[in-house]
């Protein structure tokens, strides 16, 4: 069928609903996938538990390493350590050692995780999940049932494979940024002259910020993705205008509850942050969980739909 019988087809099929007017703001909204974001967060935090692993592994050469460097006057009762006091440039070249075979175990570690196929089956799952809430959204509004296979093709999956590179990428600079941040940590620390406990704590710390940047990166990356395959099928539906709506809990920011129940088009994005001036639609902003209330337009609406199934709504 061409584009233009299908569009003649359809408007035939939900001119009821309009009730004559040519928009139609959808009953209800695309639900955020908030147990995908769960999911995501399980990767990551289970990834970072490799940098952890690692870290736990080498903290008792580590701080044996601060000991036999310690300088001169809190090594007096330790003849072990004689020679090797305040040798700075022998320390520094030991703490290297051991971070680099920290390196090599945590990239053994890494390789064995699977990162870009669970990063994949997120993706698939993403996809499979928006285009359930499409089609619940579009029969509960319109009253017809899209084709199943519609959303299989190249056109919605392009720029989701590019998706699950970026986040790879993303993942995997982590642990590694965070173990080439420890010879800063550890060589700042001994020469601060703190203890082999506070170092060790302070790497402790350090892998936790990461962690929870890991975490960040988690949620804000899941509502891009929705977020761009609800556009994607939307726009694709010839829907160009929604209706702003934030997910309604604690969690959401000022700047978004402002824009809630208000329309927008895909085109024009409104401003999410008054103080930059930054433009967004829902789930386009970091750690974003908003969805689009798509605004059908009978006169450019085009939706593959199956005629026999009609009798299913309600
Ligand atoms: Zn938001």
């Amino acid at each position: 069928m061409n584009v233009q019988a299908m569009q003649e087809a359809t408007r035939d099929a939900v001119k009821k609903k309009f009730h004559g007017k040519r928009y139609l703001v959808s009953r209800s909204p695309m639900k955020y996938p908030q147990h995908l974001e769960r999911d995501y967060t399980r990767i990551t935090n289970a990834y970072m538990g490799l940098l952890n692993d690692t870290l736990r592994e080498y903290i008792p050469e580590i701080k044996a390493l601060l000991d036999d460097y310690r300088d001169e006057a809190a090594n007096a009762d330790r003849p072990d350590a004689k020679g090797k006091n305040g040798d700075w440039q022998e320390f520094s070249r030991m703490l290297r050692r051991v971070l680099e075979r920290a390196e090599v175990d945590l990239k053994k570690k890494t390789a064995n995780f699977d990162l870009v196929r669970r990063l994949n089956d997120l993706e698939n799952r993403a996809h499979k999940y928006s285009i359930r809430e499409w089609k619940r959204v579009v029969r509960q509004t319109l009253g017809i049932n899209i084709f199943d296979d519609y959303y299989d093709g190249k056109f919605f999956r392009e720029n989701t494979r590019q998706w699950v590179l970026q986040n790879v990428d993303l993942i995997t600079t982590i642990p590694k940024e965070t173990l080439k941040r420890m010879y800063n940590v550890i060589s700042g620390g001994q020469y601060a002259g703190k203890t082999a406990a506070e170092i060790g704590r302070q790497i402790q710390a350090s892998y936790n910020v990461s962690k929870s940047h890991a975490r960040f990166i988690a949620r804000d990356q899941m509502a891009k993705l929705n977020a761009q395959i609800t556009q994607r099928q939307q726009t694709d539906a010839g829907i160009t205008e929604y209706v702003w709506r934030t997910v309604g809990d604690g969690r959401v920011r000022e700047s978004h509850r402002h824009l809630n129940g208000k329309r927008f088009k895909y085109s024009d994005p409104p401003i999410v942050d008054p103080k930059t001036g930054r433009r967004a639609n829902p789930g386009e902003d970091y750690q974003c969980r908003c969805v689009a209330l798509p605004v059908f337009d009978i006169d450019g609406l085009t939706l593959p739909w199956e005629a026999e199934a009609k009798q299913q709504t309600k």
